[in-house]
């Protein structure tokens, strides 16, 4: 089978079954052979491996997961493009293809079906519109995860690694953090794609903890404190959590909650890390 990777291959495949670009499903195709090397080095897929993919588009990196893997899932929106991929797939018996939407897949039950509850590893160069919705639908289900490894938009990637006091720092690092260890692996500018995405991109690697990296009683809680501190990002915390709606916390009593972490009364959200996101949490909580 030809490498769907080499841009003369692609553009074969697309003038043969005359696809059209679907600006709606953030379809942007890689065409560049050492990037999809790097992706699925950093994705460390060996032959015991069972790996889901999100948004196969023409199968350029599910033919090379096939080859690394034991098996792969494959979840694709674009019902135009199934019959393209049961031909470029069609010399791989380990692949399974489900046209799907996959925020509304049942992951745990194929992560059961397929790897018998174990954690399962995933692979994609994401449809950009969903990017958050996905990585956050796959931590917070309880989906056994081991890594995910996914192209991004570059500023996501960004903000996904970065600690506070910095620009990039907002509920989505805090978010990925609680969950996983974050590390870029490559950046991607637009030429690698066919069409050109009008950002660039990155690839990242969050590969999943075993163990929470802190502790904190009521996650959930901790995390509407953390979207109300990074809502109104120029207001201190005690104004953030007192206009939050859903929280409505008397100004007062963070004040005191932050004395007793020894921060000052007018330190802002984007100054306190996980771990005294977590403590803040459970002082407030008491
Ligand atoms: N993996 C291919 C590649 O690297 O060349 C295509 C990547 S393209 C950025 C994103 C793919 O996700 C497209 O094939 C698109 O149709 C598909 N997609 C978009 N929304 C989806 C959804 N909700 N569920 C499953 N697939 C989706």
């Amino acid at each position: 089978m030809a490498n769907l990777g080499n841009p003369q291959e692609t553009i074969a495949v697309l003038q043969r079954y005359g696809f059209n670009f679907q600006k709606k499903y953030g379809q942007n195709f890689l065409i560049d052979t050492h990037v999809l090397d790097k992706i699925i080095g950093a994705a460390q897929i060996g032959p015991d491996d069972f790996v889901l993919e999100i948004g196969p588009g023409i199968g350029t990196m599910t033919q090379y997961l096939a080859e690394a893997a034991r098996e792969v899932v494959a979840v694709e929106i674009d019902t135009k493009l199934i019959p393209i991929l049961q031909d470029t797939l069609k010399e791989y018996d380990n692949v399974t293809v489900l046209n799907e939407d996959i925020l509304k897949v049942d992951i745990r039950k194929i992560a059961e079906e397929k790897n018998g509850g174990k954690p399962i590893k995933v692979v994609a160069n994401l449809p950009y519109y969903i990017t958050t919705p996905i990585i956050m639908g796959l931590f917070e289900s309880e989906v056994p995860l081991d890594s995910i490894t996914v192209m991004v938009q570059k500023e996501v990637a960004d903000r996904m690694q970065v600690g506070p006091g910095t620009k990039d720092y907002g509920a989505l690092s805090l978010a990925v953090q609680y969950y996983a260890e974050p590390y870029i692996v490559a950046n991607v500018p637009p030429n690698c794609f066919i069409p050109r995405p009008a950002v660039g991109s990155a690839v990242i690697r969050l590969t999943r903890y075993q163990e929470k990296p802190v502790k904190v009683n009521d996650a959930s809680f901790m995390f509407k404190i953390i979207r109300a501190s990074f809502n109104q990002r120029r207001k201190t915390l005690q104004n953030g959590l007192y206009n939050s709606s859903e929280l409505r916390i008397p100004k007062e009593k963070t004040v005191a909650a932050l004395e007793e972490m020894g921060l000052t009364p007018t330190i802002r959200g984007e100054k306190l890390s996980l771990e005294e996101f977590a403590q803040l949490s459970d002082i407030l909580g008491r």
